[in-house]
């Protein structure tokens, strides 16, 4: 069982033919809505990579909470847990000109709500075999989560995105830190990602390379690169959660990590393929056919 601790957000996506300055309104083109945040897409691509997934987070009280809550249940993630504080759901403003270039806004809303764990939070990480947490919730209920994770021998992961501060010691909770390029040399500092510096940190690191695929090392001394499956690439946007989703799946059922890293590739691969964010996440048996070759 997977638990996801995490961020729920609607992204409001407008098309324009270029992106307003300033005091400017510009008359724009398509609009699309649909659930995002890297918390609820991770549990919705756990749940149908074939996890059995509880997700942990906060909505707001309006429309968008009831649209979110209802995204994650279609897809099959337990919602029990999910709280609803009083105002706005997480927002993300996104528009998008015609050469693709973005501008983004994220209103955190009721994210910026989920603060401590309840009693039956803290059991139902318990419960788990696999903890999965990111950055887009206050540090301070990552940070709990993973100890609690850790305290009762559930496996943990942290995919360190978006890049933010970390609170020190934070990292001592992390059994497997998932990481791109990006987030690696924020964490190390430095022009590449070191990572033998991040092995200083935490005991095994998985740090993904887009169209590269992925590498694993650990402090037993593996260091392999997982090369990616060949796709025509469609829309790159949520292969990460896709990814990071499938790979607490595989390592909960008890894969080694360099196979669950294999197949979390196929699942980065197969999303790649597909237009959309949290509607071009694979099922299991999107991922298998890839995997099986
Ligand atoms: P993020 O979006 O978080 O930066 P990446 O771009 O590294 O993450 O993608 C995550 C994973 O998705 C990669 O490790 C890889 O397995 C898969 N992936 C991403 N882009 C491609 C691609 N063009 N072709 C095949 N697989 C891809």
């Amino acid at each position: 069982r997977v638990v996801v601790a995490g961020s729920a957000n609607m992204d409001l996506v407008g098309l324009a033919p270029a992106l307003p300055r300033p005091g400017e309104t510009v008359l724009g083109d398509d609009f699309v809505m649909t659930p995002g945040g890297k918390g609820s897409n991770q549990a919705i691509a756990a749940a149908l990579a074939g996890g059995e997934t509880v997700f942990l987070g906060a909505i707001g009280s309006d429309s968008f909470g009831v649209t979110l809550n209802a995204r994650l249940a279609s897809a099959g993630v337990g919602v029990d847990l999910v709280r609803t504080s009083y105002g706005s759901s997480g927002v993300a403003v996104i528009m998008v000109d015609r050469a693709g270039e973005n501008s983004i806004l994220v209103s955190p809303g009721a994210n910026r709500t989920f603060v401590g764990l309840t009693g039956e939070e803290t059991s139902a990480i318990g419960a788990a075999d696999v903890l999965l947490c990111q950055q887009e919730i206050p540090m301070a209920t990552v940070h709990a989560a993973l100890r609690a994770g850790r305290a009762a021998g559930t496996r943990t992961i942290l995919n360190a995105a978006p890049a933010r501060v970390l609170p020190s010691g934070l990292l001592d909770e992390v059994d497997l830190l998932v990481v791109n390029e990006t987030e690696a040399r924020a964490i190390t500092g430095g022009d590449d990602p070191d990572v033998a510096a991040l092995l200083a940190l935490v005991p095994r690191v998985v740090l993904t390379l887009s169209g590269n695929g992925s590498r694993y090392a650990d402090r037993d001394g593996a260091d392999v690169h997982v090369p990616a499956f060949r796709v025509e690439v469609a829309d790159t946007t949520a292969a990460g959660d896709a990814f990071t989703g499938a790979l607490a799946v595989a390592w909960g059922e008890g894969r080694d990590l360099i196979d669950a890293v294999r197949w979390a590739n196929a699942a980065g691969a197969a999303c790649v393929r597909r237009v959309g964010a949290s509607n071009a996440l694979p099922t299991r048996s999107d991922i298998e056919a890839l995997y099986a070759g």
